[in-house]
């Protein structure tokens, strides 16, 4: 419960919000967020990237060795025992590494990302490099076989644009300069090779753009979704927080106070008492100094009153002039000597009304409920209420408890 509730409701559209429309409005070519928006969506995907490098690294590379060995075994006529073996055991142990060693040690996302990424890399690089370390002539067919790793990895790693311009152009090099390292194969053959890898590898670099660009484009609309519905929660809270607060004081109100007082008498071992504040002769004061004069003086004497109150006691304005306490557990004793610091507190405090220093004084009716038939919000209102009249008739700036057979008096004016 909310002794001063934040009534400003939540700004409704944020300034990643409107970053979040504005780029979706965009048809541009470039795949990068402005900042603010840029860093969310790192942090928001990371998880789940280096989750989808993972399975795709790992069951990837499986894939590729089993048919690579299925392919020496049964296509090939003789089967190269070196390259399977070496194939088999380099990026095996990366593998193995990752799954094992590296995920679990405390990494960024980014850390974890550039080392799955370079998994891919010595995966398909080892394959270009196993061709050109070959004991015997290299064949044109040895260098195709080393192409479908690299079209693999850029088809399905789901690999960022530019780590897709960075992992064609290292592949390539690469292969160029395996080509070159081995004369059997001819200057025409070189050319038809790396225009081959060339032509399989594009779309798939420019299909990188196009899925990053809608990936992009799917979480700007998932953004936008979870935005506004953080906006509409937080306002919501706002309304609910504004509907328990009374304006012109802040502190709760009596909806706040019915619904606590409702809780309170449903255990019928609970304890706790009721204060009833009043303002004592407050029509005259408003007469006197004038009505906006009455309200600033209920906002004073209601932060008065708050500040000597523990957390645990329910400061509510509940109507006009009249304040009221509730204190769960407090016995007879702590709540009759409360409402006494209350009412010397008010008398002492001088309240500046129009340049001049005034002193307003309060009555209370207090009423506890343990060993009363107080069950019901409404019995425990009418006791304190009833304390509060004798209060009043016995002179006002006094605070009386309700008790049988007669009210008890425990406080007199001063
Ligand atoms: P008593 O000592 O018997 O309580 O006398 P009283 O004048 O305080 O009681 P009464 O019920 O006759 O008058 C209450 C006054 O409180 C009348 C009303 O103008 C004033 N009041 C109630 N709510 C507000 C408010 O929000 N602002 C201002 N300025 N005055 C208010
Ligand atoms: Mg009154
Ligand atoms: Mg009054």
């Amino acid at each position: 419960m909310l002794q001063n509730a934040d009534a400003s409701p939540a700004p409704l559209s944020s300034g990643l919000e409107s970053m979040a429309k504005t780029e979706l409005e965009r048809a541009g070519f470039r795949l990068r967020f402005p900042a603010p928006l840029e860093v969310r969506y790192e942090r928001d995907i990371a998880a789940e990237r280096v989750k989808d490098l993972r399975f795709i690294v790992l069951w990837g590379a499986t894939l590729y060795f089993i048919l690579g060995v299925l392919l020496n075994l049964t296509v090939i006529p003789q089967p190269d025992w070196h390259n399977v073996a070496i194939q088999l055991v380099g990026p095996t142990v990366v593998a193995l590494a990752i799954r094992f060693l590296w995920l679990r040690v405390g990494m960024s996302s980014a850390v974890r990302e550039t080392a799955l990424m370079a998994c891919g890399l010595l995966c398909t690089v080892s394959a270009i490099l196993v061709v050109a370390a070959k004991p015997e002539p290299a064949t044109l067919r040895d260098f195709l076989l080393a192409i479908p790793p690299t079209a693999f990895v850029l088809v399905f790693v789901r690999l960022r644009f530019r780590q897709a311009i960075a992992f064609f152009l290292v592949n390539t090099a690469v292969y160029a300069l395996a080509l070159s390292s081995r004369p059997e194969i001819g200057a025409s053959d070189e050319v038809f090779l790396i225009g081959f890898m060339g032509t399989l590898l594009m779309p798939a670099l420019l299909g990188s753009h196009t899925f990053e660009r809608a990936a992009r484009r799917v979480y700007l609309h998932g953004l936008l979704d979870r935005l506004r519905n953080e906006s509409l929660t937080a306002r919501n809270s706002a309304l609910a927080d504004l509907s328990y607060t009374d304006s012109l004081t802040g502190i709760p109100n009596r909806r706040q106070l019915d619904e606590a007082l409702a809780l309170f008498v449903t255990d019928p071992e609970s304890k706790g008492a009721l204060l009833l504040v009043d303002i004592d002769m407050f029509k005259a004061f408003n007469d006197r100094y004038g009505h906006l004069a009455g309200d600033a003086c209920l906002r004073q004497v209601a932060q008065c009153l708050l500040q000597r109150l523990q957390r645990r006691d329910l400061l509510t304005r509940f109507g006009g002039e009249e304040f009221a306490v509730l204190m769960p557990d407090a016995q007879l004793e702590e709540a009759a000597e409360t409402a006494e610091r209350l009412r010397e507190a008010v008398q002492r405090e001088p309240f500046s009304v129009q340049g001049s220093l005034v002193n307003v004084t309060i009555s209370i009716g207090v009423a506890v409920r343990q060993g009363h038939d107080l069950n019901t919000p409404d019995a425990l209102i009418g006791a304190a209420d009833t304390a509060l009249y004798a209060a009043k008739h016995a002179g006002r700036n006094r605070v009386r408890v309700a008790g049988e057979p007669a009210l008890q008096a425990v406080g007199t004016a001063a």
